[in-house]
């Protein structure tokens, strides 16, 4: 394990008295957050999740087959966790993953209202595909408007490059932050690993991090080995919304 740099690695036993709004995540003391995309679907893989040793933070698909048993067991141990927002994807072929995705033609609103209301507790909102929803500007602007008020930030999981997701938000008042790092496309040791050390080389320049994983087998055991050995701090993705850089996107700092 190294402590070499002053800043420890994040523990099991720590995090529930992790202030979340006291962290500096700046080049010196970077901070890193890891979400864990796509809970609900498979409670055993959530359960060895959670006993990795660090504050990994999850996003909770709302119509999983074990989406009210992963909010039961995260909210029991004051983990954090997101709503995992279904999306209108490009591709019509990944719509058949979830039984529900918001289209740009649905009642928005309506819609993501429900899909919050599966998922109690949640701080924030992430989108599971959206490549198509996020592109346009219409159809983010009634997605922001019903999360105002429900969410205390948002989470860009840019499946597009084109996304108006932060823009928007940040517009009206939401904070938003955005993903840098996908982990484990394709999921083997190897990937997961290198995007892991890609995602600790963002934060070391800029002073935060986000990398977004998703509940496999590489996944599992590359978060287990770095746990055992990095030199920053891995923080629930909640402090990252108290950090004014990672909230504009643009500058390092507190
Ligand atoms: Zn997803």
């Amino acid at each position: 394990m190294a402590t070499g740099q002053g800043v420890a690695p994040s523990r099991a036993a720590s995090m529930a008295a992790m202030p979340s709004t006291s962290r500096r995540c700046t080049p010196q003391t970077p901070c890193l957050a890891l979400v864990i995309d796509d809970i609900g679907r498979d409670q055993a893989m959530l359960q060895r999740l959670m006993q990795v040793p660090l504050p990994l933070t999850f996003a909770i698909l709302p119509h999983g087959r074990d989406t009210d048993q992963a909010v039961a067991a995260l909210r029991a141990v004051g983990r954090e966790y997101l709503l995992h927002a279904p999306l209108e994807p490009t591709s019509p072929r990944q719509i058949s993953d979830e039984p529900l995705v918001i289209s740009r033609r649905s009642e928005i609103g309506a819609v993501f209202r429900d899909m919050a209301r599966r998922v109690p507790g949640a701080v924030a909102f992430n989108n599971h595909m959206g490549s198509a929803f996020c592109r346009s500007k219409e159809a983010v602007s009634s997605l922001v408007e019903s999360a105002r008020g429900k969410f205390r930030f948002a989470l860009d999981s840019k499946t597009t490059t084109d996304s108006h997701l932060c823009r928007i938000a940040r517009g009206s008042g939401l904070p938003c932050l955005e993903r840098d790092v996908f982990l484990d496309d394709p999921n083997d040791a190897t990937t997961v690993d290198y995007r892991l050390q890609r995602a600790v080389r963002r934060a070391k320049e800029r002073g935060w991090a986000i990398a977004i994983g998703h509940p496999q087998a590489a996944t599992l055991d590359a978060l287990t080995r770095f746990s055992r050995g990095n030199d920053l701090i891995v923080v629930p993705l909640s402090v990252l919304a108290q950090t004014k850089g990672a909230l504009t996107g643009k500058s390092a700092g507190t």
